[in-house]
């Protein structure tokens, strides 16, 4: 298998605008949940810029459980990220959910995210795995590690080794955390490959109380970054407005990181 350390002994380092993730140091990964509006946006672009910060997150197509719920600004919200990266020189991701994205996406995007709730679209999978545009590839709710290592191989198969793989906690009987974040995923996908492995802190927990701990023991057990949510306004975030942290609850947040 081409994700394995038998095929590829160094560890990949995926090059971001000058990040280098899966290097020696930790690159994160902040930003609203959704891409609402330029100003939103702009704002966080703006905080996470004078924190030294070179990357932003923020979907602009939202793949919601229902479909009465927002949606995403799609293409809009892909020329926002567009005008952010020129303005505020960050590296942009952001969510694609179907083949005919990537071309679309490519232009405004520096690494494409995969849900995950499309880690098993193998379509989806193989488009992104003919471009060379880095891919945050997210294990799927109910993903064993053996299906997500699976994915990163239909990614790779088709020639873009520029893969990172995010654990973002999967399904389980737990009800007081989202999700259950399985922090033995990291070095287990440490030692199976030699992709880079990152944690969201965000939709693992869902409780914005115990991301901090979360990610120090993410980072303790191998991870080569974390991803966390972050807006404005939280109240008002028309996605996940109960996960995502105000600038206040990140600045503490953030300063408590390893
Ligand atoms: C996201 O990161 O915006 C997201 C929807 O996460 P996930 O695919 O992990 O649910
Ligand atoms: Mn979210």
């Amino acid at each position: 298998m081409l994700y394995s350390r038998e095929s590829k002994r160094s560890d990949t380092i995926v090059e971001v605008n000058g990040h280098e993730i899966g290097g020696p140091g930790t690159v994160n990964i902040f930003g609203p949940c959704a891409v609402e509006s330029y100003r939103q946006t702009a704002e966080v672009a703006a905080m996470l810029k004078e924190k030294g910060l070179g990357i932003i997150r923020g979907g602009a197509y939202k793949p919601r459980t229902s479909p009465y719920d927002f949606q995403g600004l799609g293409e809009e919200g892909l020329r926002i990220l567009s005008r952010i990266r020129e303005e505020y020189g960050l590296a942009v991701i952001s969510e694609i959910t179907a083949p005919g994205h990537v071309e679309l996406a490519r232009p405004h995007l520096d690494i494409f995210q995969i849900g995950a709730r499309n880690m098993q679209n193998f379509e989806l999978l193989k488009a992104v795995g003919r471009s060379q545009t880095p891919v945050l590839l997210k294990r799927g709710l109910s993903a064993t590690v053996e299906e997500f290592l699976y994915a990163a191989e239909y990614i790779l198969a088709e020639g873009n080794p520029r893969v990172i793989l995010c654990e973002r906690g999967i399904r389980t009987y737990e009800k007081s955390t989202r999700n259950t974040l399985d922090i033995s995923a990291v070095p287990l996908l440490k030692q199976a490959t030699h992709l880079p492995v990152m944690v969201d802190v965000t939709h693992s927990t869902g409780r914005k109380e115990i991301m901090a701990e979360c990610a120090k023991a993410a980072l303790a057990a191998g991870a080569d970054g974390i991803m966390a949510e972050v807006h404005p306004e939280p109240d008002a975030a028309l996605s996940d407005s109960k996960q995502q942290m105000s600038f206040t609850e990140f600045e503490d947040f953030y300063t408590n990181l390893p």
